[in-house]
């Protein structure tokens, strides 16, 4: 039997219900065997900074998953010396877990349209599956948009890898400011992860 590994990277800054209940359905279509969620590092050298620590943003991703099967953290990323591609991370996960293994790599309707841009995108989608998601308050996934930015070949695998996946309006971006306004949260997030954040004060003034 192959070994299906999905992978799911972020800043998590921080972790909400679409992540999780997105990467779920997703598991369930692949019928991936785990899903490894893979957070960013902080840059000292670039903007849109994580606002939460490297340290904040794992204990809440620990919090998120605890109540399922499946998942796994993993922090090749935040222990990678700069620059950091997602490139590197296939490659690092493909040594750990072997060549006979499947790897999907998820990702949100939202980063679609630069993906042609990502560092290696030729080698990354010969390397992995990369599997685009729906995500609520964006346009469903255009693959036409990528002609003459990608083969046609790889268009058509990622048209054939995408995910339908429910539409789910929730960003971290809405969350931080619900937070910062002292407005409800509570439908955004585990119940869990906003008890962590309340307690550590997190997100309550602009960094
Ligand atoms: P921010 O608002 O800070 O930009 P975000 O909500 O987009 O954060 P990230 O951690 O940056 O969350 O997203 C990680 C991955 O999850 C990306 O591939 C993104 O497209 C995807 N993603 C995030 N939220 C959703 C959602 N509601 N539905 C589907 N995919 C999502």
């Amino acid at each position: 039997m192959t070994n299906k590994i999905i992978l799911f990277g972020g800043t998590f800054d921080p972790v909400h219900k679409g992540h999780i209940e997105v990467a779920l359905c997703a598991r369930q279509k692949i019928g991936a065997d785990k899903i490894i969620l893979i957070p960013a590092r902080r840059s000292p050298h670039k903007q849109n900074q994580p606002v939460a620590s490297d340290i904040d943003r794992i204990t809440m991703l620990q919090l998120a998953v605890k109540d399922y099967e499946y998942f796994q953290i993993s922090n090749v990323e935040l222990n990678r010396a700069e620059p950091s591609y997602t490139i590197d991370t296939i490659r690092q996960m493909r040594k750990k877990f072997g060549q006979d293994c499947e790897l999907y790599l998820l990702i949100g309707a939202d980063m679609l349209r630069d993906l042609p841009l990502w560092h290696k995108i030729n080698n990354l989608l010969e390397e992995c599956n990369i599997c685009v998601m729906n995500r609520g308050g964006y346009e469903k996934p255009d693959f036409d948009n990528l002609r003459g930015k990608l083969s046609p070949e790889k268009i058509e695998n990622l048209r054939n890898n995408m995910i339908e996946t429910p539409m789910i309006e929730i960003s971290s971006t809405e969350i931080r400011q619900a937070l910062l306004n002292n407005t409800d949260a509570s439908r955004l997030l585990d119940p869990k992860v906003l008890d962590y954040i309340k307690r550590r004060r997190l997100y309550c003034e602009m960094d």
